[in-house]
């Protein structure tokens, strides 16, 4: 694995979407009481990365800052939208060449999708390894892979290679939940405990496969011509995250009552199903696909 040195800093961050409370509350009440997140061989380092839409607990401002990252964007300084400036702090603050620069980044989420514990990971192999050791300690965890290059290059941890981005639900949009909080919380000290580990050699590399969903296809809702829906998450699909979906079970359901089958030819999980911020994206669900990898 090309990840010969030490890891020195990690950014832990909360609030990249402003109505997330989950990830924002708590790196704000760590801000208050730092040790908690600290460890001998490395420095955590906390970053609230929309405040502006977490005080008005909105996604955001101006455009979504998980979109923010694009090389290009960054160098392009006729960008002036909150969140392009914003991600161009964060950028000269945190990235390779900034004032710390961060080797691993954890990015804190909620969903109101069913979707429990998951981790987004790409494809890594220290990224994967993370993913496989968190999972022994938190048995429910689904691990995502991301294929989207676009998503990679443009999402808040494309700061640099290593990290990973938690997601946890259902949680409603401004909205907190004791119990996915704690779970949230639990999951990022066993990150933290594992680069801890890293860093002093313990890691002993796993032994069983790893299964994981790696993003497909984008499904959009039916729309006419002018974006407006035509149907809803059919109520057999929703809350289904990560169940398998045959060919030909429904998925939509018209606003006449009719159901609208998925055509695809494989079984397939979906994730993400009725997200509320996907709306405007186009998106009404994911398609994955559930392999196991030998790491
Ligand atoms: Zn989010």
């Amino acid at each position: 694995m090309d990840v010969a040195r030490t890891i020195g800093r990690v950014l832990l961050v909360g609030g990249t979407h402003g109505n997330e409370l989950i990830g924002a509350y708590w790196v704000q009440q760590l801000m208050q009481q730092p040790a908690v997140v600290q460890r001998d061989s490395f420095e955590t380092l906390l970053l609230l990365a929309n405040p502006k839409a977490v005080a008005v607990n909105r996604r955001y401002i101006d455009q979504d800052l998980n979109r923010c990252f694009a090389p290009a964007d960054l160098q392009n300084l006729e960008l002036c939208s909150y969140e392009a400036l914003r991600s161009r702090d964060i950028y000269h603050q945190y990235g390779a060449e900034g004032k710390t620069p961060v080797e691993l980044v954890i990015d804190l989420h909620s969903t109101t999708a069913n979707m429990g514990l998951t981790l987004i990971v790409d494809q890594h192999p220290f990224n994967l390894q993370l993913a496989a050791h968190v999972q022994r300690s938190h048995p429910t965890l689904k691990i995502c892979v991301s294929g989207q290059a676009s998503y990679r290059r443009t999402s808040l941890p494309a700061l640099c290679a290593l990290g990973c981005t938690v997601e946890v639900g259902p949680v409603p949009q401004g909205t907190l939940h004791a119990e996915l909080f704690y779970q949230t919380t639990q999951l990022t000290q066993t990150i933290l405990d594992y680069v801890d580990q890293w860093n002093r050699g313990k890691i002993a590399p796993p032994d069983l496969p790893l299964t994981v969903y790696r993003y497909g296809t984008a499904i959009d809702y039916p729309r006419d011509a002018e974006g407006h829906l035509h149907a809803m998450i059919h109520p057999k699909l929703q809350g289904q995250d990560y169940q398998p979906l045959h060919p030909g079970a429904p998925i939509f359901l018209t606003f006449e009552g009719g159901a609208i089958a998925y055509e695809g030819s494989a079984i397939t999980y979906p994730i993400f199903i009725n997200e509320a911020a996907y709306y405007e994206k186009g998106i009404a669900f994911y398609l994955t696909e559930k392999q196991q990898i030998q790491l």
